[in-house]
C-alpha cells in the first residue's frame, strides 16, 4: 500500500522534480522541486532546499572527487522529512589523473597555524540563507591551468592521500584576483598552509576560496559583486610558485570548477595534468 502511494506521490511531482540521469564526480545536482521541498537527500549527505525568487525549491547536491560511481537514490523531503518523491542518479566516473608536485622540503613541511584548519572547516560547512550567486560564475584570475581538480596528488613522489580540492592557475606575483560571483568575504586570513586566504560565503551552500595571495584588497564581512577585485595572486604558504589555487564548495564540499567555468591548460593538447616544475 505504501508503495503505491510513494509512486502516486512521485507521478504528481513528475513535472518539478527534475534530476539528470547521470553526474560526474565532482559535479554538482541542481535539485529543483515544487516549493514544499525542504531537503535532498542522497546516501548520508542531506542538503537544504531553498525557495527561489522564479517559483519553487533549489538545492545544490554535491558528488564528491571519490564518491564511487554507481547508481543513487535521491529523495525529496519535506520540512518535516517526509518523502515526497524518489528518483535515481548514476554518478560517473571522471578519470581523475595522478599528479607529482615537487616542493622543497622546508616549504612541504609547513605546519597549520593555530586554528587554520578549524576556521577553514567551519567556514566550509557554513550554509547561509541568502542567495548572492548566480551562474555563469566569473574565471578569478587571468592564467592558464596548471592543475585540475580531482588529481590525486604525490608530493615529491609520495603519495599524500590527497586529492585536489581546487583548480590552480598560474598567476603573476601581483595578478589582481576577482569574486566569482557575488557574496559576503567571510574569510580574511594569513594561514601557514593555505597562505593569504580568501574565502567568500556566496550563499545557500555555495562558497569560494581564494588562496596563496600576496595581498588583499577586501576586509572580512565586506560585501562584493562578481567581477570586484578581492586580492593579488602570490605564492604564500604551500606553495612553490606564483599561482592561485581556488575552490568551490557546495555545502562543505570541494567540487569540480570547470563545471562551472573555462580555464585553458598550460599545456598544449589535451587537458592532463603534468607535474609542476
Ligand atoms: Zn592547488
Amino acid at each position: 500500500m505504501r508503495w503505491v502511494v510513494w509512486i502516486w506521490v512521485g507521478t504528481a511531482w513528475a513535472q518539478t522534480f527534475e534530476l539528470p540521469a547521470t553526474v560526474k564526480q565532482g559535479g554538482v545536482i541542481r535539485v529543483r522541486g515544487p516549493a514544499a521541498a525542504a531537503a535532498a537527500q542522497m546516501g548520508d549527505r542531506k542538503v537544504r532546499l531553498f525557495p527561489q525568487t522564479d517559483g519553487g525549491a533549489l538545492g545544490l547536491m554535491p558528488i564528491p572527487a571519490d564518491q564511487k560511481s554507481a547508481s543513487y537514490r535521491v529523495e525529496l523531503l519535506d520540512e518535516k522529512g517526509a518523502v515526497l518523491t524518489i528518483s535515481e542518479v548514476a554518478v560517473i566516473d571522471a578519470h581523475f589523473r595522478k599528479q607529482n608536485v615537487v616542493i622543497e622540503q622546508n616549504v612541504a613541511e609547513l605546519q597549520a597555524s593555530p586554528g587554520e584548519s578549524e576556521s577553514a572547516m567551519s567556514f566550509r560547512q557554513a550554509v547561509s540563507e541568502v542567495r548572492y550567486w548566480s551562474e555563469p560564475l566569473a574565471v578569478p584570475v587571468r592564467g592558464c591551468m596548471t592543475s585540475p581538480y580531482g588529481v590525486q596528488r604525490y608530493l615529491n613522489g609520495k603519495p599524500t592521500g590527497n586529492i585536489h580540492a581546487g583548480l590552480d592557475q598560474r598567476a603573476p606575483m601581483g595578478t589582481p584576483v576577482w569574486a566569482v560571483a557575488d557574496g559576503v568575504v567571510k574569510i580574511v586570513r594569513e594561514w601557514n598552509v593555505h597562505g593569504h586566504t580568501i574565502g567568500i560565503d556566496h550563499g545557500q551552500g555555495l562558497e569560494s576560496m581564494y588562496q596563496h595571495l600576496s595581498r588583499f584588497a577586501v576586509a572580512e564581512g565586506a560585501t562584493v559583486k562578481k567581477g570586484d577585485v578581492i586580492g593579488y595572486s602570490g605564492t604564500t604558504g604551500r606553495s612553490n610558485a606564483p599561482h592561485l589555487h581556488w575552490t568551490l564548495y557546495i555545502s562543505g564540499v570541494p567540487v569540480n570548477p570547470l563545471e562551472w567555468v573555462k580555464v585553458a591548460s598550460c599545456y598544449a593538447g589535451p587537458s592532463i595534468a603534468r607535474p609542476k616544475r
